[in-house]
């Protein structure tokens, strides 16, 4: 069972860990970092960035694992992202030009329709794309990376969510970026992790709302 905490967020002050491998409860002897990153709107429609990275102690397999699975969800998602995304680029391009477009009267001739159509095009056909080959490539990978793959949120999510992952640790921060919710792999670690940070955690008020 994953045990949910919420953690104030206090400048990039990281939170005590206890001095076990979050992913398994052994003996730590590097770190991994979960880093956390966000936009948040402030007043007068202005964004402020918050960015945490928070050094995460682990044991050298769960740290060798953590590496291994971050890297098999983006070397498919970037395969992905440039073989779908730069086919539906040259196809948007040339149904654009073909079609006519940029005789149609536009703002600036140095970007003319077509470019603006063919880059959407790839950009949108590249993360879905992405996200398909990173599905097809967990699938395929499982067997060799077992739990520690299937654990890990997927990467096109992550990227939209604010979230980061490590083995045994999830973390996403709040919409408004005073919060970060931590999910922990092993009830064993997160207590330990909740009786050292007592000032700092709080009962998660509810479900997340929707962003
Ligand atoms: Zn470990």
């Amino acid at each position: 069972m994953a045990t949910i905490l919420t953690l104030a967020v206090s400048g990039d002050t990281p939170p005590r860990f206890p001095t076990i491998c979050v992913g398994c409860g052994a003996a730590p002897v590097v770190t991994s970092s979960l880093g956390l990153a966000k936009l948040v709107a402030g007043r007068r429609g202005s964004q402020r960035p918050v960015k945490l990275t928070w050094p995460v102690p682990h044991c050298a397999a769960c740290a060798r694992s953590t590496k291994a699975v971050f890297l098999a969800q983006l070397l498919p998602f970037a395969l992905g992202f440039l073989a779908v995304g730069g086919a539906a680029l040259a196809a948007g391009w040339y149904g654009a030009v073909s079609f006519g477009l940029d005789e149609i009267g536009t703002t600036n001739p140095r970007t003319p329709n077509s470019l603006v159509l063919a880059g959407a095009a790839g950009l949108a056909g590249g993360i879905a794309g992405g996200f398909v080959m990173e599905l097809v490539a967990r699938v395929l990978l499982l067997p060799a990376f077992g739990r520690a793959l299937w654990a890990a949120p997927l990467l096109v999510p992550s990227i939209f969510t604010d979230a980061d992952y490590v083995a045994g640790l999830g973390g996403r921060l709040c919409a408004d970026g005073t919060q970060v919710t931590l999910t922990f792999a092993h009830d064993a670690v997160a207590d330990a992790f909740a009786a050292a940070n007592g000032h700092r955690t709080a009962e998660p008020a509810g479900p997340p709302a929707a962003t």
